[in-house]
Parts: C-alpha cells; sequence; structure tokens
C-alpha cells in the first residue's frame, strides 16, 4: 500500500494558507464548518467568512487565513479544497500542474519521476475514495 509520505510530507510553511484571499466555501463546506464549530451561521458569518456576491471565502488576517496559526487550526472542519492540496486530481492529467503546485509547495517530493508521482497519488486517490 502506498504511503502519502512517498510523495509529500508537509513541511509546514504555511505558504498555502497565506495571501489576501482564500479558497471559496461551497455550500457543504459551509455546514461544516458551522458544525464543526458549533455556532451559529450568523455568528461563523460574521466572525470567519468574507462575503463577495456570492462567494463566500474565509477572512484573512496579516496576510493569511483566519484558522491559520502555525498550522491548520480547523483540520476538521476546513473546506474541501483545502482538503485537496497539495495532492489535487488534476496532476494526473497534466505534467504542468505539478510543476506549478512544486513551486507553491516545499512538501513535494522532486526526487522521483512524474510517471512514479502519478502512480502513487492514483493509488493514494482510490484508497480515499474507499
Ligand atoms: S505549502 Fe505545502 S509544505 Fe507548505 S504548509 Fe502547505 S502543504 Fe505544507
Ligand atoms: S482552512 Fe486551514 S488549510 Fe484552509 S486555508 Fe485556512 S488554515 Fe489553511
Amino acid at each position: 500500500m502506498v504511503q502519502q509520505s512517498e510523495i509529500f510530507i508537509c513541511q509546514q510553511c504555511g505558504y498555502c494558507c497565506q495571501g489576501e484571499t482564500t479558497v471559496s466555501l461551497d455550500g457543504s463546506d459551509q455546514q461544516g464548518m458551522i458544525e464543526h464549530l458549533g455556532m451559529s451561521r450568523a455568528e461563523v458569518a460574521k466572525k470567519y467568512w468574507r462575503q463577495t456576491g456570492n462567494t463566500i471565502q474565509m477572512i484573512t488576517v496579516e496576510g493569511h487565513c483566519i484558522f491559520y496559526d502555525n498550522g491548520c487550526t480547523i483540520h476538521a472542519g476546513k473546506p474541501w479544497r483545502c482538503t485537496q492540496w497539495p495532492l489535487h486530481p488534476s496532476i494526473l492529467t497534466d505534467e504542468n500542474n505539478l510543476k506549478a503546485i512544486k513551486e507553491s509547495c516545499p512538501g513535494i517530493n522532486r526526487e522521483i519521476s512524474y510517471e512514479d508521482f502519478c502512480n502513487k497519488l492514483a493509488e493514494l486517490l482510490e484508497q480515499t475514495d474507499k
């Protein structure tokens, strides 16, 4: 069985949680976060969300996601796009996607070939689907 650590080990650099915007939250992300925090929707929205039109993102504080504090502090309640990072399925269809992710994420194994990386990633994604 493939271990995630064969292709990725998080270096806790925080890069993926930095920036002036965050991933957007779909309906299920919003509900999951509300339940995880045990607060009302209005409270969560006021404290943690930024709404622009129909798009809801997390508030940023000093250039990082409000939930970032030397790592993600809302693991179980984080949006699905955060859970996909950096082992995104799009890597399997285009090597350029892996190259782009490598530029942002120092945790990606740079020692193995693209083909080996994809084989391991495909197996990992299959394991998580089960
Ligand atoms: S950019 Fe990569 S190594 Fe850095 S915290 Fe995010 S997942 Fe971990
Ligand atoms: S929810 Fe967690 S993983 Fe996602 S951007 Fe915020 S701190 Fe990072």
